[in-house]
């Protein structure tokens, strides 16, 4: 039996990145027009709109969040940067007046208290896994996290929800090995670069490569120090879809979980791989979420009792992106709701695209790294 956990909240909406022209602020005399900005709430609030006229919230454990504390972000984030999106989020210019640290990552007054919601959000979420409430679980956060670094907000992300709770798991809830999985269209630079020289947390990133960051996430790219071997990345070239993932889950991403046998699974769970999105060229359909969503339970369910943890981050099309997001969950709860993809038939030629050689050798180069994490036992 699965019970499968939920956390969202209105707050999470209220994150006001701005008039930004797409991902650029706005900047009138320069020619850039002001026009909504790129990660606005918009898909998540259909996220979270279709998960309830779906029916499927009512098969849900719906998990409060609470802010993060200080003490808690610090675990992962230095006191300075924490300063600064407080600091950021006090300026009343205006929707996205301040900035997270790259110059595109908007603060919108109170974004502080909202990012500290998704954190904590993230934190109720693995504790209620930990404490056995529930099975498996879905965080629908916003803003998102994976490229935040310890002293530097990036791409649309302030905190890093995921760091933050793999962190809280091992300093107070005693697992100790934690395996962190990024689907996102964009490579997890951040949490990358949080657990880079640290063997206890295995990060794997599947993306388009060279897109987000520029020139970041490539295969040599393999973990430091004690950490050696314990980052993986594959780079996908743009156009990959369905049969490329499906491979790079089975050559690398399976494999490398079976190895390392962690006590928890965190997915940084990206929608922006999928076809319609604006801020990739990847070509993830519905289904293909479906099908990923289910071996990555099926890895859990073999090695740490089911825990398997997502949290919300990139995914860009308000018209798609519900639909992926249902899928996975549906997936997640093993159940189905009388709600399909609208899209499917337009989107089967895509996913009926067969893997390409460039497609298997990125892969191919991925998996010969796998040797170097030390297999061990699934704990008790
Ligand atoms: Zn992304």
């Amino acid at each position: 039996m699965t019970t499968t956990g939920y956390v969202f909240h209105p707050e999470y909406l209220w994150h006001d990145t701005g008039t930004s022209a797409g991902l650029l602020p706005a900047n009138p005399t320069a020619g850039i027009q002001p026009a909504v900005h790129v990660e606005n709430p918009e898909a998540k609030r259909r996220v979270h709109e279709l998960i309830h006229a779906s029916g499927l919230l009512g098969e849900l454990m719906v998990i409060e969040p609470r802010r993060a504390t200080v003490a808690e972000l610090t675990r992962v984030h230095t006191d300075a940067y924490v300063q600064h999106i407080k600091t950021q989020s006090e300026l009343r210019g205006g929707g996205g007046g301040g900035d997270a640290g790259d110059g595109f990552s908007p603060v919108g007054h109170g974004s502080y208290d909202i990012a500290r919601l998704a954190a904590g959000g993230l934190i109720e979420l693995v504790t209620a896994a930990v404490h056995g409430d529930i099975t498996n679980g879905y965080a629908l956060v916003r803003p998102p996290g994976h490229h935040a670094t310890a002293d530097q907000g990036m791409g649309f992300c302030l905190f890093n929800n995921i760091a933050v709770a793999a962190r809280h798991v091992q300093a107070e809830l005693g697992l100790a090995r934690i395996a962190v999985v990024d689907w996102d269209a964009h490579h997890g630079n951040g949490t990358q670069a949080i657990f880079d020289d640290d063997p206890s947390v295995l990060t794997i990133s599947l993306h388009q490569a060279n897109c987000f960051p520029p020139d970041s996430g490539w295969t040599h790219e393999n973990g430091t120090g004690n950490g050696a071997g314990y980052a993986l990345n594959v780079p996908l070239p743009p156009g990959s879809g369905h049969a490329a993932y499906l491979h790079a889950m089975d050559q690398v991403v399976l494999p490398a979980l079976d190895r390392f046998a962690p006590d928890l699974i965190l997915l940084a769970n990206g929608f922006d791989a999928g076809v319609f999105d604006p801020l990739a060229r990847q070509m993830l359909t519905a289904a293909s979420y479906r099908h990923m969503t289910r071996l990555l339970v099926g890895a859990a369910d073999r090695l740490c009792h089911g825990r398997l943890i997502a949290a919300h981050e990139g995914g860009y099309s308000p018209f798609y992106t519900p639909y992926c997001a249902l899928a996975f969950l549906e997936e997640l709860a093993c159940t189905t709701t009388h709600v399909t993809d609208p899209l499917a038939a337009v989107v089967a030629g895509y996913a009926a695209e067969p893997l390409t050689p460039q497609q298997q050798a990125v892969i191919g180069e991925a998996a010969q790294l796998l040797p170097r994490i030390q297999t061990a036992v699934p704990s008790a």
